[in-house]
């Protein structure tokens, strides 16, 4: 990561300093309801004012197709990021107006300021090289903490990167580092868990990983798409029948590369798709083609304990079974559990990715333990799927030195 510059070796004292974050939180329509992403950001942004730079925080909200929408507001953002860092955050109620650029010199050194959505703006999704430019002249420096968005060329992430002296935040850095330790440059052996319902989402992902691990843990609904591929009777379990050809050529590609391909040794069955039906367990060579599969089992769990044990590395994304539905989490739980401990030891890098997968190794009770969580969704499957990022390339590339001064600057 020598290619890309970390804010944290940037003078940044009376600059300003826009921070593209990503204030895309949850929220029950009033509050913010998960806090992770503020959390994380929240420390950047201290260090930065603690150096007396003026910080300006840049993000969307929703889809409000480049229409002002209070629906919509960072409004509530704002004072969500004041109570996290526990110190006055300004809000301005515009990214690119003609007082943007006022307002925001109205902000003292060493202070927080959070900009309106975005999105607010046609010009933030389109990439829009002049609402780049008029964002730029906000600032004197970018810096990109949104890992979770950099999958999208639009302006703030990715034009906006080009005019400016450009960094990754400390945030953006950590997650780059976790996914190259697991997988560009990995201790081995390596393994890889991808769960989740279908394989018809997860092929590209499939198909970039299978030759840079040892070992390709197949679980949750994908995995009964393979047992369907091997001849076995799925019954009305979630499968893809259509790509059962597909599953076949993955087995087939793993045959001849070396890599071991791990598909479930037992399955748990429920009699519904409800909490608490009736349930049972097969062996997945000889399923009777009743039920629903909706975990695994027994042997399985242990027999993915005992494999993860042998690896120093392991990347997961996708939960094993239906683990919102009990008790369809347990495989996914035992095995995370597993997981963190392997890591509490020092015997295993763990890194895990995608909101189901934080949501399961929540519920477990071991995100925490976990060498790294990345909460970032389609951001992370990009880059499973071994696809470059626009936010994160354009950083690599940036050589942009530092910018004359703000124009309003300039008439003063
Ligand atoms: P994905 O978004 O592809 O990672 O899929 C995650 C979803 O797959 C979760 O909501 C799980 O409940 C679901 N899932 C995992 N295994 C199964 C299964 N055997 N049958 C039905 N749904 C499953």
């Amino acid at each position: 990561m020598q290619d890309i510059r970390n804010i944290t070796q940037a003078d940044v004292k009376d600059r300003t300093v826009l921070v593209r974050a990503d204030l895309n939180l949850p929220t029950d329509g009033n509050v913010v309801t998960d806090f992770t992403r503020l959390e994380r950001l929240a420390p950047t942004l201290q260090m930065l004012a603690d150096r007396g730079a003026r910080v300006v925080v840049i993000s969307h909200f929703g889809r409000p197709e480049g229409r002002v929408d209070k629906a919509y507001s960072l409004r509530m953002m704002a004072e969500a990021l004041g109570a996290a860092l526990s110190r006055p955050v300004h809000f301005i109620d515009d990214c690119n107006g003609g007082t943007t650029a006022l307002e925001v010199a109205a902000v003292p050194f060493g202070q927080i300021a959070v900009l309106e959505n975005l999105r607010f703006h046609p010009g933030e999704e389109a990439n829009d090289p002049e609402f780049a430019r008029r964002l730029a002249r906000l600032g004197d420096i970018y810096v990109n903490e949104a890992f979770s968005c950099s999958h999208r060329a639009h302006a703030s992430l990715h034009a906006l990167a080009e005019l400016l002296p450009a960094y990754a935040g400390p945030s953006m850095m950590a997650e780059l580092e976790a996914l190259r330790v697991s997988l560009e440059n990995p201790q081995r052996p390596v393994a890889a868990l991808v769960g989740g319902a279908k394989v018809s989402t997860k092929l590209p992902v499939l198909e970039n990983l299978l030759p840079r691990v040892d070992l390709l843990i197949i679980g949750g609904g994908m995995a009964n798409t393979f047992l369907l591929a091997l001849g076995q009777n799925t019954g009305k379990s979630l499968a893809e029948p259509n790509f059962a050809d597909k599953a076949r050529a993955i087995l087939a590609a793993a045959e001849e590369r070396g890599t071991t391909i791990v598909l479930p040794l037992d399955v748990t069955l429920g009699e519904a798709f409800r909490p608490n039906p009736r349930t049972w367990v097969e062996d997945a060579d000889r399923l009777s083609g009743e039920g629903l599969i909706l975990d695994i089992g027994s042997r399985s769990i242990e027999d993915l304990k005992t494999r993860l044990a042998g690896c120093k590395t392991l990347l997961w994304n996708g939960p094993l079974g239906a683990f919102e539905t009990e008790p369809f989490g347990r495989g996914t739980f035992e095995v995370a559990r597993a997981a963190a401990e392997l890591t509490k030891a020092g015997r295993l890098i763990s890194v895990a990715g995608g909101g189901d997968t934080v949501a399961a190794l929540n519920a477990a009770g071991v995100a925490e333990d976990f060498t790294y969580v990345s909460t970032a969704g389609g951001a992370f499957l990009e880059w499973l799927e071994g696809k470059e990022l626009p936010g994160v390339a354009v950083l690599k590339q940036s050589t942009t030195g530092y910018q004359e001064a703000p124009q309003w600057r300039a008439s003063h």
